[in-house]
């Protein structure tokens, strides 16, 4: 297959303003899953750069809060012009860490977050800053030094969703990017440097999350943490942070439901479900993944499942139009073919797909689009995020059944429900557990607050929401 970028060897640290070598000499490959080939390599941080990179972050603080919040804006503006002139560049370079198809890493990977830089100005329009009340001034001030540790999934969004509003805010950062795609950080750091951010303001260390990640949480000179990934890791870093009491903003996992009532319009909804679950090879934290229908429509929906899911032939993510690339790694692709093997013998109905390698597809960690039916609350594969392209259709009786199942999680990040009557779905949205919900189709929108309920987190992300995050507030009583 196709490759898109040559190896790209990273050997340097940005800290305080500056590409500084790292404390260590160990490096970490980055491979290529389409290919299964090294596509680049980045330092292996120590607990000795993080302690660095704080404390430039320290260092930078009280200049870069002094600064008016649209002044900070303007250089996310900047920023943003510089990612987007990256664009393709971008866009190869994600779909080269991650294998999402190329057409939509260059929509949305790279697409996304010149978006979130960009939106700065505009937002700092929208936050009340200073307000009265009785006597009182009350003020928002900068959290502090923030420690961005972020996944691979959506790896530049989701680090431009906590950096373009922590800096906006007034805060300093110290970016920990996911090691399994963290090429693109360096772009960003080349973006900061390029508009001539001021020096410890943006921050990247890479590493290790158990190594560099804690360093960065438990520091004493950290103020505050935001964390996005797994809730088990979004957990230890919580922990980590309570011995200093500090905030945490996490964004974790989800399994979320997308509820099909009897009066929707079944082909459109099972198609636009499907999609929804399989978006990135369904490494989606919000994909939904749980699609429930009414029993008496449970066949006709399998029919329009299995059709979809089977077009969605997996490839090279290099061929324009390409639907599905492969996992992220061999480990995310054992891990998947693992909870298919597990949804067969929990006495799941195989709808389509199943865990042996798609034809044709020897080399890249390739898994089939797959579709399981008659799946019920009790089954691993009902409450555990797989984090793969793997559909599960779940029967429900009534209203209050779909409720019930749709909440039996412990999860609660997204959700979607379609019906012919908007009022109806509302009041069914407004009974489900969770962040956000769609309602038939409703599209996407990267200006909406974006978090969890339950075990998918805490704290919101994007738009004005996301900003105000980072700032903390002073009452002065006059
Ligand atoms: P992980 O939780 O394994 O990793 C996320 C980040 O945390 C990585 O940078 C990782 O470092 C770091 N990390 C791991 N352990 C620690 C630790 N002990 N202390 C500090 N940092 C640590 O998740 P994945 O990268 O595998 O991402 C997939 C997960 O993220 C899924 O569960 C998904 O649902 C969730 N997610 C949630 C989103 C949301 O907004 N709710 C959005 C996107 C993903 P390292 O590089 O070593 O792995």
């Amino acid at each position: 297959m196709a490759s898109t970028t040559d190896t790209l060897t990273r050997d340097k640290l940005y800290i305080g303003g500056e590409w500084v070598e790292p404390d260590g000499t160990g490096m970490i490959d980055v491979i290529n899953p389409t290919t299964e080939e090294v596509v680049g390599s980045i330092p292996e941080g120590t607990a000795e750069d993080a302690d660095r990179a704080v404390r430039a972050a320290r260092t930078a603080f009280d200049s870069w809060a002094a600064l008016s919040p649209y002044e900070r804006a303007r250089y996310c503006e900047a920023i943003g012009a510089q990612l987007t002139e990256r664009g393709d560049e971008l866009g190869a370079l994600i779909t080269s860490e991650l294998g999402m198809p190329i057409g939509l890493s260059r929509m949305i990977q790279a697409g996304l977050p010149p978006l979130a830089f960009s939106s700065m100005p505009e937002l700092v329009e929208e936050v009340a800053w200073e307000e009265e009340v009785g006597n009182s001034l009350v003020v928002r001030e900068p959290a502090g030094v923030v420690a961005a540790i972020t996944p691979w999934n959506y790896p530049l969004n989701q680090i431009a969703l906590k950096v373009a509003p922590a800096m906006t805010a007034g805060c300093t950062v110290v970016v920990k990017p996911s090691e399994v795609a963290p090429l693109n950080a360096f772009v960003l750091a080349e973006a900061c440097e390029a508009v001539g951010l001021p020096a410890g303001v943006f921050n990247l260390v890479t590493g290790y999350g158990p190594v560099v990640g804690e360093a960065i949480v438990s520091h004493p000179q950290t103020d505050m943490i935001s964390f996005t990934g797994s809730t088990r890791a979004g957990r230890r870093v919580s922990e980590l942070a309570a011995a200093r009491v500090k905030p945490v903003a996490v964004e974790l996992g989800g399994k979320s439901p997308n509820v099909i009532l009897d009066d929707a319009d079944l082909e459109k909804a099972v198609t636009h479900g499907v999609g929804k679950c399989f978006l990135n090879s369904g490494q989606t934290c919000s994909a939904l993944t749980r699609m429930l229908v009414p029993r008496e429509r449970l066949d006709a929906a399998e029919q329009i499942a299995a059709a979809v899911a089977e077009a969605y032939t997996p490839g090279d993510p290099l061929v324009d139009g390409s639907a599905m690339g492969p996992l992220v790694s061999d480990v995310q692709r054992e891990r998947v073919r693992g909870y298919i093997e597990k949804g067969k013998q929990e006495g799941a109905k195989l709808v389509t797909g199943g865990s042996q390698p798609p034809d044709g597809l020897e080399q890249g960690y390739f898994v089939r689009p797959t579709v399981f039916s008659q799946v019920t609350t009790d089954m691993t594969i009902a409450q555990e995020e797989i984090f793969g392209p793997v559909l599960a259709i779940m029967p429900y009786d009534d209203e209050e059944d779909a409720i019930r199942i749709a909440n039996d999680s412990e999860y609660g990040l997204a959700g979607g429900v379609w019906s012919a009557d908007e009022e109806r779905a509302k009041k069914m949205a407004a009974r489900i557990r969770t962040g956000q919900v769609e309602i038939n189709g409703g599209t996407w929108n990267p200006m909406a607050p974006f978090g969890g309920f339950k075990q998918s987190g805490h704290g919101r992300e994007a738009g004005r929401f996301g900003l105000e995050e980072f700032l903390v507030t002073k009452s002065m009583q006059l």
